[in-house]
């Protein structure tokens, strides 16, 4: 290396001297020996110092060193100086770049070589000429460096201890040492950048992945996998299409092609689906990353999961939209969804009702137990309509007590009142509370769709009317306007829909009415009169809910009942052979299980089957009479007696009266009544009494009021007789009262 320790003498008589051989190789020398180190994967910084050391070897009585700027304290940090003592290391560090601020301060500052041959008297040297004389430092050489897009990030520095200029070798190692230095310095921020990217991919809460020119996913991140529940082995070289949920059409994957392919991203939101097959919306930025030639390369996707976003919307418009206490629908909901129900019903052509439903003692339930107490009780309340309520319809809260029910696609009126029966019914049975058992009702009011009004606000002031009837109407109940203006249709209503529960709440009974042989005035047996005790209503003639109950096809159950409960009276009457005469509905006819029904209520009881009276209509024998008759013949099997009620009032059909295996014909009571005005009413009375006679067949004359209606019939020769003028139907205690007050010789059975 001696050969180069005359170099810079050299350089000083002529600065544009070509390098010498020496010096070439010299230079060659240096950049493989750094070379070397960088191919070994040394440390920059490491490189950076060995490269001082190297340049040191070349120029005899001077010092390198290589200084980094900070961008963001605009100031000089000495990145290395091996052979500068650290004092004067330590007064150099935090330089601002400047006129005045040395060779490297200038350098930086200017962006341009900065060679001081004389740092004692060289103004460029005036903030640090302490610097100078205390450490020798007499000529300074300082080359900038640059890095990426041209920006001063730094200098190099030869500092000699003489006064001298540099030469071109001086300069061409200044330029190599910047120019290395520059690279080191860039690949090391390269470097970091790598790593903060890597860390960023791996640490992100994002989720990423990134696909080669032919969309086969090369890389994803924990996130990724933690969203979709795929590792990265099992996606790599797969396509991201193994995430499509099926919930967009092939347009939409097409237009998102087209755009990134056009304008190199796009972002929106899509549905994919995890691994586990549940399906989930993400925000998705996609990025298309072309080489130098403008050929897409790669692409990163770079997305984030919204499934909480989306809980979270549908939660705030949830609550915009539904009362908190009860989450049921508030009214903003209700109104427009009854909108709605209501444009589609006038296309329809079908009925919508709105029931305004008022919890009665709200008041009374906060007042004494607390407002939490109330709470529970709401949404209990709240519960109850629910279940009380169609799926299509809408049940809501508008506030305090008051709940509206929006019905739809409701035939009539009739549908609206069962509903509201049913809400009354549901709404008055205990709650269990923490607080113990609480009772409330509640009072409805109903408007109808178009009967009431055609919009919301005039249903609901027509609903809102018909509540505060209903409560001056004792509450726990519901009314109507339209229902108002006939009281007889709001009972029948309440019948029909009283009807149901009826039985299970035990509001039947059984009268029983004497028959009487006319002649003796012996009690030949009794008839069963079904008695109904209405919780509002109060009592309510059988005339008035037999034919609903005919309709609703109550009557089976109650007819069943009816049976079991005659035939258990009749066998503990103290006369041991009375009959029990039981009114039948046609319906029990048609109804498969009478026989068997009959049956039961006989063994039950231990009643002899002789002991048992049917009573049926004429228009049930109009039926199909062969099956009729093979019906009353099995009957008949089982010992019971067969009678025709109200015989005359309807289409008889004498030729098949034959055919039927009937024991007795109960002459209806208009012609009894009628006898002692109309003399035909007593020839029919005549003609069937005769004509019974000819079929070897009984008579009993229904409905005898009177003395002179007694006589005639004796004079006509009926059998039996029934009706106030012997007595009236009694509950079944008085019945037996009755009998054991009769001293009697029972009727031998036939
Ligand atoms: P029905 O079978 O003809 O019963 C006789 C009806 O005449 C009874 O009326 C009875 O109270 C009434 N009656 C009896 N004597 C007199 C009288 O002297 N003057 C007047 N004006 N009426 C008298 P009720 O109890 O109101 O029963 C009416 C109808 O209801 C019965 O007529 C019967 O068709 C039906 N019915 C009663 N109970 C049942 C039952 O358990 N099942 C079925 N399917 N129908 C029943
Ligand atoms: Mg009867
Ligand atoms: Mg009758």
């Amino acid at each position: 290396m001696s050969q180069h320790g005359a170099a810079p003498g050299r350089q000083d008589a002529g600065e544009d001297k070509q390098l010498s051989r020496e010096e070439q190789d010299a230079i060659l020398n240096l950049q493989q020996g750094l070379l070397a180190a960088i191919a070994r994967g040394d440390e920059p910084q490491a490189l950076i110092a060995r490269l001082c050391l190297l340049q040191e070897q070349l120029v005899p009585g001077a010092v390198a060193s290589a200084m980094r700027l900070n961008a963001e304290s605009d100031t000089l940090q000495v990145l290395a100086a091996p052979s500068i003592p650290d004092e004067a290391q330590a007064r150099l560090h935090n330089l601002r770049p400047g006129p005045g601020a040395g060779s490297c301060g200038n350098a930086v500052f200017r962006g341009e070589p900065v060679f001081v041959s004389n740092t004692f008297s060289d103004p460029r040297w005036a903030d640090l000429r302490a610097v100078a004389v205390d450490f020798n430092i007499c000529a300074c050489w300082s080359m900038p460096i640059h890095g990426a897009g041209g920006r001063v990030i730094g200098s190099f520095a030869l500092s000699s201890f003489e006064h001298r200029a540099p030469g071109v070798f001086h300069r061409r190692l200044l330029e190599i040492g910047a120019h290395l230095i520059g690279i080191l310095l860039e690949r090391q921020a390269q470097d970091t950048q790598l790593r903060l990217a890597a860390r960023l991919f791996d640490t992100s809460e994002e989720g990423i992945v990134i696909t080669d020119a032919q969309n086969r996913i090369q890389a994803v991140n924990p996130a990724f996998s933690r969203t979709t529940g795929y590792t990265a082995d099992e996606c790599i070289g797969r396509r991201p299409s193994m995430l499509s949920s099926g919930r967009h059409d092939k347009a939409f994957y097409l237009r998102l092609w087209t755009e990134l392919v056009r304008n190199g991203h796009w972002q929106g939101e899509i549905w994919n689906r995890r691994k586990n097959g549940e399906i989930y919306p993400e925000w998705l930025v996609l990025s298309a990353i072309r080489d130098n030639t403008g050929q897409i390369t790669q692409h990163v996707g770079i997305f984030s999961d919204l499934t909480e976003y989306h809980a979270s919307q549908n939660r705030i418009r949830f609550l915009a939209t539904h009362d908190v206490l009860t989450e049921l629908p508030n009214r903003m909901l209700l109104e427009e969804r009854c909108g709605q129900v209501i444009a589609w019903a006038r296309k329809a052509g079908h009925r919508v009702a709105l029931l305004f439903v008022d919890v009665d003692n709200l008041k009374l339930v906060n007042d004494s137990l607390g407002h939490t107490a109330g709470d529970t009780l709401l949404q209990s309340v709240a519960q109850r309509l629910r279940h009380c309520v169609g799926e299509k319809d809408l049940v809501c809260r508008q506030g305090g007590d008051e709940f509206i029910v929006l019905l739809d696609e409701l035939p009539g009126l009739e549908a609206a009142t069962s509903v509201a029966q049913r809400i009354n019914d549901h709404l008055g049975a205990p709650y269990h509370t923490d607080s113990g058992e609480l009772v409330t009702s509640v009072s409805i009011g109903i408007a109808m769709y178009p009967d009431d009004g055609d919009d919301f606000n005039a249903l609901l002031r027509k609903a809102d009317g018909a509540m505060y009837q209903a409560k001056e109407a004792g509450r726990n109940t519901f009314r109507s306007h339209h229902l108002d203006a006939d009281p007889d249709a709001l009972d029948e209503l309440v019948i029909r829909n009283g009807l149901r529960p009826a039985l299970a709440r035990g509001e039947f009974a059984l009268h029983y009415q004497p028959i009487l042989c006319l002649r003796t005035g012996r009690p030949l047996g009794a008839e069963a009169l079904l008695r109904w005790t209405h919780p509002t209503l109060g009592d309510v003639r059988p005339d008035r809910f037999i034919p609903v109950a005919e309709l609703s096809g109550h009557i089976v159950s109650i007819g069943e009942w009816v049976l079991r409960e005659a035939c258990r009276a009749a066998a503990a009457w103290p006369l041991g052979d009375l009959q029990v005469a039981v009114n039948l509905s046609p319906l029990q006819f048609r109804h498969g299980a009478l026989e068997r029904c009959i049956a039961e209520a006989l063994s039950a009881s231990g009643l002899d089957g002789r002991r048992l009276e049917l009573e049926i209509t004429e228009t049930t024998l109009m039926g199909d009479t062969a099956s009729l008759i093979e019906q009353l013949s099995r009957l008949k099997a089982m010992g019971v007696r067969l009678a025709v009620d109200d015989f005359g009032t309807g289409y008889s059909c004498l030729a098949y009266l034959r055919r039927l295996p009937v024991d007795k014909l109960k002459i209806d009571r208009a012609f009894v009544a009628d006898m002692s005005e109309d003399a035909d009413d007593a020839s029919i009375v005549r003609a069937i009494i005769q004509m019974a006679e000819g079929l070897g067949v009984r008579t009993t004359a229904e409905g005898v009021e009177n003395a002179h209606q007694h006589a005639t019939l004796e004079a006509l020769g009926c059998a039996e007789v029934q009706g106030y003028y012997y007595a009236r139907p009694m509950p079944a205690d008085d019945f037996v009262r009755w009998l054991a007050g009769r001293v009697v010789t029972p009727p031998a059975l036939t």
